[in-house]
């Protein structure tokens, strides 16, 4: 059997960079710092000028570095309000437009909260929603991983099953598993056992190859009976994520680590670092 690789990278620019607001010179110091991939950051708009993102492409492509990227937060695909969710689709939209210029190949973004309906008619819609994306996306003939975020409130659509089953019913869904969210929503999921029952499951139920090819997120954090209450470097983390390195080598998965620790890159070098030990 092939072996596979975990890529691992930042959520956004490197702390360190010199030119912190600067993409491009955030590749170039993922790729000093030693470390895969970069992820982009639309998280409060999908703003980038069209020179930024073919420039981006190509450092990419050079220095070898792999992108992947995160839609904006304001996407509620279960809105109150028809107008909210059709530009919550046109901000998806937007981002895999977007990201495609870039050369990214994933893109994970929050689906929708629940806003206190039942989660089976949340899930009905998020569903319509991601097929009309879906259908736009290859007219516009561009392809790209859309991966909803494993969320970590209680209060936003993205659980394991729902993404699971998401991901059975529309071809171009995966999930983005962020095991940090699934640990604080949950307040499980953080034994070697259970990163293994997690990854069974998902080879089982979607795939083995979707173990090949992840998008995962990993911070420390803490939480509270809500789920989510904030990110921590690992360290200050009771995240077990040695555990699941191991888990996921031993699964054989490949695919981008992005670290959304506050010291980003930091907490990504310490995963590189264990992970090539194992
Ligand atoms: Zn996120």
């Amino acid at each position: 059997m092939q072996a596979n690789k975990l890529l691992f990278g930042t959520a956004g620019v490197p702390n360190s960079t010199q030119k912190k607001n600067n993409p491009i010179e955030g590749v170039k110091q993922i790729h000093s710092l030693g470390l895969d991939c970069m992820q982009l950051e639309f998280a409060h708009g999908v703003r980038m000028k069209e020179e930024v993102s073919s420039a981006l492409r190509k450092v990419s492509y050079e220095l070898g570095i792999p992108l992947t990227s995160h839609g904006p937060y304001y996407i509620n695909l279960n809105a109150r309000e028809q107008d909210k969710i059709d530009s919550s689709v046109e901000r998806i939209i937007q981002t895999a437009k977007i990201s495609d210029l870039c050369g990214a190949e994933s893109m994970t973004f929050h689906a929708a909260f629940y806003m206190k309906d039942s989660p089976f008619d949340v899930f009905d819609l998020v569903e319509k929603s991601m097929n009309v994306i879906e259908e736009r996306l290859s007219r516009l003939d561009i392809e790209i991983e859309l991966r909803p975020e494993l969320t970590g409130k209680t209060s936003q659509f993205g659980s394991l099953d729902e993404l699971i089953s998401l991901t059975k019913n529309v071809s171009s869904c995966a999930p983005c598993m962020d095991f940090s969210h699934l640990y604080a929503r949950t307040g499980q999921y953080n034994t070697e056992e259970e990163f293994k029952e997690v990854l069974t499951r998902i080879k089982e139920e979607i795939g083995a190859d979707s173990l090949a090819n992840m998008h995962i997120h990993i911070s420390g954090i803490s939480s509270n009976s809500k789920g989510d209450l904030k990110h921590l470097n690992l360290e200050k983390s009771k995240f077990n994520w040695k555990d699941l390195l191991k888990s996921l080598k031993d699964f054989n998965c490949g695919g981008y680590v992005i670290c959304n620790s506050p010291n980003l890159e930091e907490d990504a070098m310490m995963m590189k670092e264990f992970y090539n030990s194992l």
